[in-house]
């Protein structure tokens, strides 16, 4: 008999009551709506790093799924709307993992390099702008 398959992501661990921001130094800060936050400093930064490695890996599983491979075989980038053979296009998360976003399949979605990088590296404001500037270019 084959294998149960891969695990079942869901329903194991509920979702940590946290929100992640980014100060301006570039830390992560976690904030949970039932504690103070100065007695959480050394707390959060572990809730941070246990959310990210638990949320990268729910990212791994998802790009091994059958959904995941359905999402690339119809070769669009969901930001350009651009045509891209799969393996051109990459998973990314809607509202990044740094900010609190979840490996969901609401979360993820294929995109372009091209795309991917401008939002890695573009401010939230700037992203904006760009999204909006190819909707007025009238890409779908
Ligand atoms: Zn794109």
């Amino acid at each position: 008999m084959a294998g149960p398959g891969p695990e079942q992501t869901g329903g194991i661990n509920p979702p940590l009551p946290v929100q992640l921001r980014r100060l301006a130094d570039g830390r992560r800060v976690g904030f949970m709506p039932t504690a103070r936050a100065e007695t959480l400093n050394h707390f959060t930064i572990e809730i941070d790093d246990v959310f990210l490695s638990r949320e990268r890996q729910r990212a791994r599983e998802l790009r091994g799924s059958q959904w995941w491979k359905r999402q690339l075989a119809r070769g669009r980038c969901h930001y350009c709307g651009r045509s891209f053979s799969p393996e051109a296009l990459t998973m990314d998360h809607i509202v990044p993992l740094a900010r609190g976003g979840k490996s969901t399949k609401g979360n993820v979605v294929p995109a372009c390099k091209a795309c991917n990088n401008k939002k890695k590296y573009m401010l939230p404001i700037e992203w904006e702008e760009y999204l909006q500037s190819l909707t007025e270019n009238g890409i779908e």
